[in-house]
């Protein structure tokens, strides 16, 4: 059940059929796995030799720092984090999810006012751009950090 809760969150699945327990064990897996989009674009930068540090602990709590660009990344979850190009508000549940997702949002901008203070410059990958760019996610990642 596990396994299949953390696919569910890294996918950006509603688990909307779960229990309440269960979709606050979904909740907390967020972080604490990699998501495949994470695997991306870390298998990016070590394949390009571009120094990066996943997960770090640095206020702003990016995904991703290229310290050399100066780069703070976030990979965001269409849902979660409601991408302006696809975002769909849930049809069941608004109660529960839209306050979450408000809450994602606040908090992101205040991540990005605290990163961008340190002197840090904010990339943005969105969920669907991986999709769009799955056959040439080199290309998409290069131009989009480098
Ligand atoms: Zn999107």
């Amino acid at each position: 059940m596990i396994i299949f809760l953390v696919e569910a969150c890294a996918l950006s699945l509603m688990p909307d059929n779960l229990t309440k327990e269960q979709r606050s064990l979904c909740m907390s897996h967020i972080r604490s796995r990699w998501t495949s989009a994470e695997k991306k674009l870390h298998n990016f930068l070590k394949g390009s030799k571009i120094k990066h540090k996943m997960h770090p602990k640095i206020s702003g709590s990016p995904d991703v720092i290229l310290p050399k660009y100066k780069k703070a990344v976030f990979i965001q979850g269409c849902f979660w984090h409601k991408c302006p190009s696809c975002y769909k508000e849930p049809k069941s549940r608004k109660k529960y999810w839209l306050p979450k997702i408000e809450r994602n949002i606040q908090r992101d901008r205040k991540n990005e006012k605290i990163l961008k203070k340190n002197g840090w410059k904010i990339v943005k990958i969105w969920e669907h751009e991986l999709k769009k760019n799955k056959n040439r996610l080199s290309d998409f990642f290069s131009k989009k950090l480098l």
